[in-house]
């Protein structure tokens, strides 16, 4: 498809986002829609064709602080809202984003660049941890705890953290943001969402319709712009009494110190360096859909996507021909195109670091089997590639390449997968592919990883608790322990319960 089909496609996507009124380009403020107080902007482009989609205001400490002041302001109404009439909130935004699936996606896939089928899935991926959070709002128990003195009734209580700093990367524009916003919601917290620059424009559609169901001016602020100073913003006041983060290791590090100040509750979902081990014993073609999947997902921009694909020396070979012959039927694209698996990257920042990764691990000896260049179609496309030979010491295997690369390493024994693997600052996602029962179980209690998938490559749900060990970060996101991130434990002690 040529470079002036995409861009028109786009452009009537843009138009008809427009349309229905979820293209919003400024601010939420106190449920009102605002510019930058100096009216500076920034664009927001189409990664696809460079193409401008919109300017959004470039906010900074000043905004954050009026967000903050009607978040702490809503805060005292919201939290003392019933769970049932705030679970009725958010099964209203949650069937709105349902009803708006089609935009949404479009909206992801034009600002973000993924597939449009994997961008309308991740509107019911997103959606869902709004869904789950509205039946999980109405279960937040407290306890009583038996009294060791016959003249007292002890009690916990679980209350609301209070106001909530949301801060949110580009690779799901949705899902991170309702992650984050559902629990907080469901818990009595209310939220200043920070969205990344790259991709403001579906939180804001997200926010519009929590405004259309009916959420109150004020628990729902989306700020953007100036990175640091919202951030240094959010850590410094003392009205903010948690930071939820998920991006980088490097920003969730300085996001940590900084909310020593206040001491302030943290979670954080960082960067990953997911194995995906390959045994002898695994069946090929689930290990090699597995792989694929779990790789390729959004061009490999996830925080959980296979970064080193560890195969065992007896099926190395097969697994190598099978693997690479499934990675070429990808097609590369615009996300608008059908059949499209594989988008541009974010930007031309992202393809400098695949090519740099590529670079490193060819001049020690790593062999590219397919891809290992930008694609014709120019902009950020870049071919779905797989390298073998790849060992401990090459950047692929160090660090997340973040892009449409498959290194393979070669392993002997299960013991040496399992050093292989754990062999990381990292510990988000892991994968493992094998037959053996009771392999699967051993190596899955080895693995130094907050989630593991066996014989499975796509394995986030809003039911089950995501989140990594090591410096992949702190905190759970979604499930029931989800909620736990935003809720103070209250310990109340009855006494003198003898008189009258
Ligand atoms: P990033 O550069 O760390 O940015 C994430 C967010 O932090 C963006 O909103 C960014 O704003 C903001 N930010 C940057 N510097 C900041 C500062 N000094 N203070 C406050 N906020 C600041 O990460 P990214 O490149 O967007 O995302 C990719 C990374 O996220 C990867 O490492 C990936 O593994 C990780 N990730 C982790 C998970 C998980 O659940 N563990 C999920 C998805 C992604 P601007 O964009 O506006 O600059």
């Amino acid at each position: 498809m040529d470079s002036l089909k995409i861009s028109t496609e786009a452009e009537a996507v843009a138009s008809r986002l427009h349309k229905s009124g979820l293209l919003r380009t400024q601010g939420l403020i106190g449920g009102k829609w605002v510019d930058a107080y100096d009216r500076k902007t920034i664009k927001v482009y189409n990664p696809a064709t460079g193409a401008v989609i919109a300017d959004v205001p470039c906010m900074g400490g000043k905004e954050t602080n009026d967000a903050i002041s009607s978040a702490y302001e809503a805060f005292y109404s919201w939290s003392k809202l019933t769970a049932a009439a705030r679970s009725r909130y958010l099964r209203k935004w949650y069937d709105l984003l349902i009803a708006h699936r089609e935009e949404l996606g479009q909206l992801i896939t034009l600002e973000q660049g993924k597939p449009l089928k994997e961008a309308l899935g991740e509107v019911s991926y997103g959606a869902g941890f709004i869904e789950f959070s509205a039946e999980e709002a109405k279960r937040v128990y407290g306890d009583i705890i038996p009294s060791p003195l016959a003249d007292r009734r002890l009690f916990v209580l679980k209350q609301p953290v209070g106001v909530v700093g949301a801060i949110t990367p580009w690779n799901f524009p949705l899902a991170m943001i309702t992650r984050k916003v559902g629990p907080a919601l469901a818990c009595g917290c209310t939220v200043v969402i920070k969205p990344s620059e790259i991709t403001p424009l579906t939180a804001l559609a997200a926010a519009e319709l929590s405004l259309q169901a009916g959420i109150p001016p004020g628990v729902v602020n989306v700020v953007m712009g100036n990175a640091s100073d919202i951030g240094d913003s959010l850590l410094a006041s003392t009205q903010v009494r948690k930071i939820t983060f998920t991006g980088s290791t490097a920003v969730g590090k300085k996001l940590m110190a900084g909310a020593a100040g206040t001491v302030k509750k943290v979670s954080l979902e960082l960067g990953g360096n997911a194995p995906c081990i390959v045994f002898d014993d695994a069946d090929l073609d689930v290990a090699v859909k597995g792989a694929l999947a779990a790789k390729f997902r959004n061009s490999g921009q996830t925080c959980v996507c296979a970064n080193r694909v560890i195969v065992q020396e007896g099926i190395y070979e097969k697994f190598a021909n099978a693997f690479s012959k499934a990675v070429q039927n990808l097609q590369v694209g615009d996300g608008f195109t059908e059949g499209v698996a594989q988008g541009p990257l974010i930007n031309e920042a992202a393809v400098q670091k695949v090519e740099s990764f590529l670079q490193d691990a060819i001049s020690k000896g790593a062999k590219v089997l397919l891809g290992g260049k930008r694609h014709s179609l120019g902009m950020t496309f870049y071919e779905p590639t797989v390298v073998s030979d790849v060992n401990g010491e090459m950047l692929l295997s160090r660090e997340e390449v973040f892009g449409p690369v498959a290194p393979l390493l070669r392993f002997k024994t299960e013991d040496e997968a399992i050093h292989l693997a754990n062999d990381t600052n990292a510990g988000l996602a892991a994968y493992v592919f094998t037959n053996n029962i009771q392999r699967s179980w051993r190596v899955s209690e080895a693995l130094e990883y907050g989630l593991v998938g066996v014989n499975e490559g796509v394995i986030s749900t809003e039911v089950a608790p995501f989140g990594g060990v090591k410096q992949s970060g702190l905190g759970r996101e979604g499930s029931k322990y989800g909620l736990d991130e935003y809720l103070e434990m209250k310990y109340v002690c009855l006494g003198n319960m003898n008189s009258n």
